[in-house]
């Protein structure tokens, strides 16, 4: 018997030792100290199991794309499960609540009540079904919030309940803390993919080189969990050896922006794949036989939404198995007009999946094919994956490829952009097609140049930032949240730097709204990914992408954003920014980076001096 649950033990993690690392990283503020407490938890994490902790520390129970359900526990729910698991009465629990504001830490002191009652009692049989609790494991909390996920239909609520109390009332007194702020969403320990995978480097890569190679292999198979899984239990060539795989969504690669026709050109090296950049949502779709699915650009499964594409797919990919992107665009189906981004929004939002279908028709444009059959064709050049999807695709009126021209002519570039505008494009996407012109998944570079309609006004273009803080407005904006610090991202050392703050643009609907959807997410010091010489009334944790619009960019010795780049001491800022829209489709890190606004910046100045 004690072999045997030793063996178990060995095979997984006490949950203490989470919980443990969690409480230290909620009081860190440097990511260097949150990145070291991270490898010591991994480090002591068995194989087996690592795949779960990556999972939870992401605060999820599996990759989006893998469509688990979500849990389904509201604030309510909690409540009464609490008071299951500690035996004392709702309104004490929501009493408590109503004062420390925290349901993490009202579970913790009832739990930690409970225990100390218990002892206190302790003689007898009590005492020896004290003895008797077990201690959580890493898996038990894991597969317990799976089946707490998994509980739907009839008498789901109940169920979810008593298997919430059971681990509640199991759980040490921080265990259950964070057992709580996991299912409300809230974990707030700010780490995200690159700190995980700076850990994964270091306590089984062997350093920063192997560091790239997770990073390659998570962006050709977009699970965090498999790829530390792999990495732990076979060692880092096996991740070197990685290739997609249909039904794993690939990470999208992406491009940088341009404004001039002859300087995207030379960047590109020359002669490009010119297409038109349409404005719809962008398809990663896979197929395997009659299996279909669709991502989208955040890589959520988006299939159920585009049967009609579902269908297009089968019938038109004449390979058996393959991985092909494209544009899905609403159009008008008669007159074959793209029509704007917004109608296929619509599709979001409607239920009746069928009926929306008809009203708002679509079309796709695919402009990539990165895998054909089992052969991986992302390490190949843009013309050979071209052709290939040439190859495997049956081309009709509603699917069909993007529509490009090769050039190296840079009047030639310019009118097909005209063009491309002309007819409800959002420009053109400038592709490089020389022999490194290799698919790089999940990478923003030069082989791929977007050139916008926008970017000729003379405004700033737009830039998605993320909010990092927020200050209290005065006289009828009082008490209310209405001002906004704003980052951008800096991708080398994962971390958001401020740029501006942004005070105008939003509508009263607006900025109540904004009310809810922030205070959730304060956290009561600056988050360690955040860098910021502005200490704003409240921060809050970077989650939120804002688009936003200013009139120039100016530089600033109040924000981090670029600092000491352009001039020792000063940083790059917007003037007269203003909120656009919120960005939901953009997670922190797909926001404008830091050398982005170096590049807008530099532009801007050569601009003025043309025309000066
Ligand atoms: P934006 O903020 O401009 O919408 P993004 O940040 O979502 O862009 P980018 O890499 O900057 O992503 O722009 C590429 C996007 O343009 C792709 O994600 C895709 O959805 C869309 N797109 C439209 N037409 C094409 C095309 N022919 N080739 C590649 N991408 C295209």
């Amino acid at each position: 018997m004690q072999g045997s649950s030793e063996n178990s033990r060995s095979s997984d993690l006490p949950f203490i030792e989470v919980a443990r690392t969690f409480s230290i990283m909620e009081r860190i503020t440097s990511r260097t100290q949150l990145t070291l407490a991270l490898v010591k938890l991994v480090k002591k994490t068995p194989p087996q199991v690592i795949d779960k902790l990556v999972y939870l520390i992401q605060g999820k129970l599996g990759p989006e794309w893998k469509d688990i359900p979500e849990l389904g526990v509201g604030e309510k729910l909690l409540i009464k499960a609490i008071a299951l698991a500690y035996k004392v009465p709702e309104e004490r629990v929501v009493k408590t609540y109503q004062s420390i504001g925290d349901l993490g830490t009202v579970a913790e002191r009832f739990s930690e009540e409970y225990k100390s009652k218990r002892r206190g009692r302790g003689v007898g049989l009590l005492a020896f079904m004290e003895e008797e609790v077990e201690p959580l494991t890493l898996s038990r909390v894991y597969n317990t919030l799976l089946r707490v996920a998994y509980a739907q239909g009839e008498n789901s609520r109940d169920l979810k309940l008593r298997l919430l109390a059971g681990l509640l009332s199991d759980a040490e007194p921080l265990e259950a803390k964070y057992i709580v702020r996991f299912v409300e969403g809230r974990l707030r320990v700010g780490i995200g993919d690159a700190t995980v995978m700076d850990a994964l480097a270091a306590a089984y890569g062997g350093g920063p080189h192997a560091r790239e190679i997770i990073e390659r292999a998570y962006n050709l198979r977009a699970d965090l969990g498999y790829i530390a899984r792999l990495l732990v239990e076979k060692g880092i060539d096996a991740l070197k050896n990685i290739h997609p795989q249909v039904g794993v969504p690939i990470r999208p690669m992406l491009a940088e922006r341009g404004r001039d026709p002859a300087e995207i050109l030379r960047k590109v090296g020359g002669k490009a794949l010119v297409e038109y950049k349409y404005d719809g949502e962008r398809g990663q779709i896979h197929k395997d036989g009659d299996k279909v699915w669709i991502f989208s650009r955040r890589l959520e499964n988006i299939t159920r939404m585009y049967p009609d594409v579902v269908e297009m797919v089968r019938n038109h990919v004449k390979a058996e198995k393959a991985i092909i992107e494209g544009e899905i665009v609403a159009i008008n189906p008669d007159t074959m007009e793209l029509l704007p981004f917004q109608l296929l929004m619509q599709r979001k939002r409607k239920h009746d999946i069928h009926k929306v279908m008809k009203e708002v028709p679509v079309a796709v444009f695919l402009f990539d094919n990165m895998m054909r059959g089992d052969e991986d064709l992302t390490s190949k050049p843009l013309p050979a994956r071209r052709r290939s999807l040439e190859e495997i695709i049956e081309k009709t009126d509603v699917f069909t490829l993007a529509r490009g021209i090769y050039t190296d002519n840079p009047e030639e570039l310019w009118n097909f952009f005209l063009q491309a505008i002309e007819e409800g494009a959002e420009g053109v996407m400038v592709k490089a097609i020389h022999e490194g012109s290799i698919y790089r998944a999940g990478i923003r570079g030069w082989l791929w140049v977007k050139l916008k309609k926008d970017y000729k006004s003379e405004m700033v273009d737009t830039v998605d930032l993320v909010v990092v803080g927020a200050f209290y407005g005065k006289g009828k904006r009082g008490g209310k949240l209405s001002s906004l610090l704003m980052a951008a991202y800096s991708p080398s050392t994962d971390t958001f730097r401020t740029v501006c703050k942004v005070a105008t643009g939003f509508t009263d609907e607006e900025l109540e709204r904004m009310q809810d959807m922030l205070k959730p997410h304060i956290i009561p010091h600056k988050h360690p990914r955040v860098d910021s010489k502005i200490t704003p009334d409240v921060w809050i944790e970077p989650k939120f992408v804002a688009e936003i619009l200013g009139a120039e960019l100016t530089l600033s010795p109040m924000h981090t954003c670029c600092m000491n780049r352009v001039r020792q001491g000063v940083g790059i800022s917007i003037r007269f920014p203003r909120f656009i829209r919120w960005r939901p489709d953009k997670a922190p890190e797909d926001a404008t980076t830091e050398d982005e606004l170096y590049e807008m910046y530099t532009r801007q100045l050569r601009r003025v001096e043309e025309e000066a």
